[in-house]
């Protein structure tokens, strides 16, 4: 079945999904700060505002005003907006400084991405944690959210588990969103299965997935010890993890970010990954959606974002 999304649909549905990548960036990052531990969270004792979002968010605005604005990834302007707006203070990690750097002195980001990790490029988990808001507003074209998806990868991460990373969370939000525009919740098999025959089967992010989706049910120690919860800050280690979470939770957003929070590892990032995919099935203030305090606990977004 085809149907027509119209931009301010498409649109409306990108920033759900930014609302739900946002907030779980700057609740998993209070995760980091001592003296918080994640039962704090299950009783509903949340930390005091505001939570300040980190490189994620940051980054996943980009996005966002890129589609706002011409309603596709244009690589080159991608590029040099991630290396304009990145400021230490966010949280980048130290292989993305340094590309963003080398992009803003005038390097073409073909060169940069290659550059990195001895010339292998990277295969973190970046281009997966500000891609789920892209692939929310292709809710219409599992294809094209996944060539969109690779195309704002590329820019920075030129291993093919960086790039895969990206394609799995934005064929993710996709199927999230079409299913919301449908009127119904996939079986979280149905979803799993749906992102893995987007993804090239000879990635270990494609292995990551299937392998998601024999765990479904099983206890979270367990699922982490299989699927990894971010700590390597990869995506082999990231993706398979967090989509097994929006796939268990996909009509409980509080539920996946407190199941991420649990989980430890890279928790800004596993919950914004997870809370993106999720937020754009449920939206915000719905039954299971962004709750309302959390969004207004959560720093406004940059007033560049359109
Ligand atoms: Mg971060």
């Amino acid at each position: 079945m085809s149907f027509t999304l119209f931009a301010d649909a498409r649109l409306a549905l990108a920033r759900d999904s930014l609302a739900g990548l946002s907030t779980g960036d700057a609740l998993g990052a209070q995760y980091f700060l001592p003296g918080l531990a994640p039962v704090d969270l299950a009783a509903d004792a949340l930390p005091p505002p505001p939570w300040e979002w980190t490189d994620d968010t940051e980054m996943a605005c980009s996005v966002l005003a890129q589609l706002a604005d011409s309603g596709g990834i244009d690589r080159d302007r991608l590029a040099l907006s991630f290396a304009e707006r990145c400021t230490e203070r966010r949280g980048y990690g130290a292989g993305a400084m340094l590309i963003l750097g080398l992009i803003r002195i005038g390097t073409p980001w073909p060169l940069a991405a290659a550059s990195a990790f001895d010339g292998q490029g990277s295969c973190g988990n970046g281009a997966a944690m500000r891609v789920g808001p892209l692939g929310a507003y292709f809710a219409d074209s599992t294809a094209r959210a996944a060539a969109q998806a690779r195309a704002s990868a590329e820019v920075t991460h030129a291993h093919p588990e960086g790039i895969a990373g990206a394609v799995a969370v934005a064929v993710a939000a996709a199927l999230a969103a079409r299913a919301r525009l449908d009127g119904h919740r996939p079986a979280p098999e149905r979803l799993l299965a749906g992102i893995a025959a987007a993804l090239d089967p000879g990635t270990e992010v494609h292995r990551g997935v299937h392998r998601a989706a024999g765990l479904l049910g099983r206890p979270l120690p367990r699922v982490v010890a299989a699927l990894g919860n971010g700590s390597r800050v990869i995506a082999q280690d990231t993706v398979g993890f967090t989509l097994w979470v929006a796939a268990t939770h996909l009509d409980d957003y509080p539920a996946a970010i407190e199941t991420c929070v649990r989980a430890g590892g890279d928790v800004d990032t596993t919950a914004a990954i997870a809370g993106s995919v999720v937020a754009a099935h449920t939206g915000v203030g719905t039954p299971g959606g962004v709750p309302e305090r959390w969004l207004a606990a959560r720093e406004s977004l940059p007033d560049w974002l359109p």
